[in-house]
């Protein structure tokens, strides 16, 4: 949890909010990020006047991914800059703009997490490969290119494999 008491924020303009997201918590759920480790974050939140509230920091961490090539796994270091805008509000339908969303100014606290996940996912790159180069596996018999060629043929390789390789991609 990620909160900021927001009497707080009126009274003293802006408040550094650090904390630190574990890797297990239930926000990741389904946000196709995986964390190697806790993600450390530190925003600054302030008032912008006229019910805006904008927090300015940075998440940094390790995420783990699989080669979108060869499935090995591949660890990618985080460390992104988050501007995140909340204004008054409380419908969905208001929330609906990319990187705004909307709070109850009736609640004590804002809780900044979900608002970071959702900059996160759209600020980090999910097509993650192990190297540039990485030849993947042969779409026949699955062994990784990466050592060398797998003995199939070209001829062998059958094209409906790609396919399928693209959907669970
Ligand atoms: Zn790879
Ligand atoms: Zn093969």
């Amino acid at each position: 949890m990620l909160k900021v008491d927001l009497g707080r924020v009126a009274r003293e303009g802006s408040v550094l909010v650090e904390g630190r997201l574990p890797a297990d918590a239930p926000l990741w759920e389904k946000s196709g990020l995986t964390w190697g480790d806790a993600a450390d974050v530190s925003i600054r939140v302030s008032w912008a006047g006229s019910g805006e509230i904008v927090g300015r920091g940075r998440v940094k961490g390790t995420l783990q991914w699989e080669c979108r090539r060869c499935l090995e796994p591949v660890s990618t270091e985080v460390d992104e800059e988050l501007t995140l805008v909340f204004f008054e509000g409380g419908s969905e339908a208001d929330s609906a703009d990319a990187g705004a969303f909307a709070y109850d100014p009736r609640v004590g606290d804002l809780d900044l997490s979900e608002a970071v996940r959702e900059e996160l996912v759209l600020a980090v790159n999910p097509y993650v490969v192990c190297d540039p180069e990485c030849p993947g596996l042969c779409p026949r018999c699955g062994t990784s290119l990466k050592d060398g060629p797998c003995g199939c043929t070209e001829e062998d390789r059958d094209p409906r494999w790609d396919a399928l390789r693209e959907l669970k991609g």
